[in-house]
């Protein structure tokens, strides 16, 4: 059985932790690998190997580390099929968006590799007589990113390409269930001529997360997860003095208006709904036409896309959508469509009792669709994570929003309609950080950022773009006069420009 190795200081290193969990292939059930959960010290080993790199390399120019950007981005083009392979084996999703999720974390690198003209600073000559004052974005240095199972190649590429291009350095820990894309990635970076020392990755569980946050010489945490690790992790790094991201769960609406194409809309739907096995922070959980009538028509395009759903595992190329990520996820997914059903939602498509045959032991959960779901159902309130997506009727346009604004998430949303003053006026008025209009998953492009709102980011940025610069950088501002412009004579008044 493969037993995983940590990243530390450029080298792969065999963890001496005796604690262990498995690491499974999620469309047959059998275990594909053994994750080390490392130890304290060893977390402190991969600080310190990024703390002995990080003088340098903060002073390395930005022109040399966007080469080895571009060279890191041209080994993962060469290297998808592979990652993407690793992606499937352990996740379970298929082989196409596998390589989705490569290229969405692949468009950060190139982002990435345009940091000497992002580091560019502020100069303004003569603020006061003979005074010039400059603006500098400097490196924090040790800076460390935990990481969610859905996207295990993307997520980590939101957090340390934008890192290391600045001129910090990195540790990444990454989900347990799916270890090996990551470890690719590492192996990929270490290949694009970066210093031994710049990424370093540890696996492991809470253990080596506290370790993380208590570090004192790791200065700021990127964290991807679900909503209450993610508020832990704020407090717990916050309150030991570091900088942190932490990006938390989801519950995505899409309103459908009356005058939306309602087969455009049941497409979007389906793609946004069970794309990934609906395991995406940015999956459209809940739809929203306005109207009976429009709910009907809606319910009436979806019921048989969904029956007709082609569930299989990743190695078939026809598959739409995988297994969920491990037996857990499995039952709870179950759970809710029970639970749906005994609070009396009507359960349109069933995904329960799917088995496939020669995968009798995966983690399969068919398509399911509720109608009538209204928002005092568990089902409604709360992440399920899973192909399971949810009708609630709303009468009004004006319900619809204030639905959407008083839940607790605000990852992303979206609005279906051929209405621009409706579009508007939604771009305009929903507190939720991500919308689309006639645009069902709106994950913003790597030059722009990501981030939502409300219980769905702790923190003040968001990921990758100019946030990301912001996020991995500390503002100097110099302000200096030469001898010629001195003055004679000491000045106990507040300085002014004068
Ligand atoms: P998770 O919160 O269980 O795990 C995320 C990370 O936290 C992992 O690295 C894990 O090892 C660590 N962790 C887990 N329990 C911990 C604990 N008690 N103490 C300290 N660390 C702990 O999330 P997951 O199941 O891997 O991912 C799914 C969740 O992530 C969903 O809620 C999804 O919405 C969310 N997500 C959000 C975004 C976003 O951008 N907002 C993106 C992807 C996923």
């Amino acid at each position: 059985m493969e037993r995983i190795q940590n990243g530390i200081g450029g080298s792969t290193v065999a963890s001496a932790s005796e604690r262990a969990s498995a690491v499974f292939n999620p469309a047959t059930g059998e275990q594909v690998a053994e994750l080390p959960l490392s130890s304290i010290d060893e977390v402190n080993a991969a600080v310190a190997a990024a703390k002995a790199a990080a003088p340098a390399w903060g002073r390395t120019p930005p022109l040399k580390r966007a080469a080895m950007m571009f060279k890191y981005k041209q080994l993962i083009d060469e290297n998808v099929d592979a990652v993407a392979r690793a992606i499937s084996r352990e996740h379970g999703k298929t082989h196409d968006d596998a390589r989705g999720e490569i290229q969405r974390g692949l468009e950060v690198v190139e982002f990435a590799c345009g940091i000497p003209y992002l580091l560019k600073g502020e100069f303004s000559r003569n603020v006061g007589p003979d005074v010039d004052t400059y603006a500098d974005r400097q490196p924090l240095g040790v800076v460390a990113g935990i990481t969610p199972f859905n996207f295990p190649a993307m997520v980590p590429m939101w957090m340390f390409p934008m890192a290391v291009a600045c001129g910090n350095t990195f540790i990444l820990k990454p989900s347990e269930r799916d270890p090996s894309a990551p470890m690719l990635l590492y192996d990929l970076f270490g290949q694009s001529g970066f210093p031994d020392g710049v990424l370093n990755v540890v696996h492991g569980d809470k253990q080596a997360v506290d370790a993380i946050l208590d570090h004192p010489d790791i200065k700021a945490v990127s964290f991807v997860g679900s909503t209450p690790i993610a508020k832990y992790v704020y407090t717990r790094g916050t309150a030991a003095g570091k900088r942190v991201q932490a990006l938390g769960g989801a519950k995505n609406h899409m309103i459908v208006m009356p005058d939306a194409d309602m087969d455009k809309a049941a497409d979007a739907l389906m793609g946004a709904g069970y794309g990934s096995a609906g395991e995406r922070c940015m999956a459209i959980s809940v739809a929203v036409p306005i109207g009976d009538e429009t709910a009907d028509r809606l319910v009436e395009k979806l019921a048989p896309r969904v029956q007709a759903l082609k569930i299989g595992p990743s190695t078939d190329a026809d598959a739409e959508m995988g297994p969920l990520v491990t037996k857990e996820a499995q039952d709870r997914v179950l759970g809710y469509i029970d639970q749906g059903v005994s609070e009396g939602a009507e359960l349109v498509v069933d995904g329960r009792g799917l088995t496939l045959q020669g995968y009798e032991n995966g983690y399969f959960v068919g398509g399911s669709l509720f109608d009538r779901v209204t928002r005092d159902m568990t089902i409604y309130k709360e992440e399920i994570f899973g192909p399971v997506l949810s009708v609630v009727r709303a009468t009004s346009y004006d319900e619809a929003v204030d639905m959407i604004n008083v839940h607790p998430y605000g990852n992303g949303t979206a609005i279906f309609t051929r209405d621009g003053d409706a579009a508007r006026s939604f771009a305009d008025q929903i507190e939720v950080g991500m919308v689309g209009i006639n645009v069902p998953i709106p994950v913003p492009v790597a030059y722009h950022s990501f981030g939502g709102w409300k219980q769905s980011l702790f923190g003040d940025h968001g990921m990758y773009g100019s946030e990301g610069v912001r996020f991995n950088t500390r503002l100097k501002t110099i302000t200096s006069r030469w001898p010629a412009g001195i003055k004679e004579g000491a000045v106990f008044n507040f300085p002014t420009m004068e």
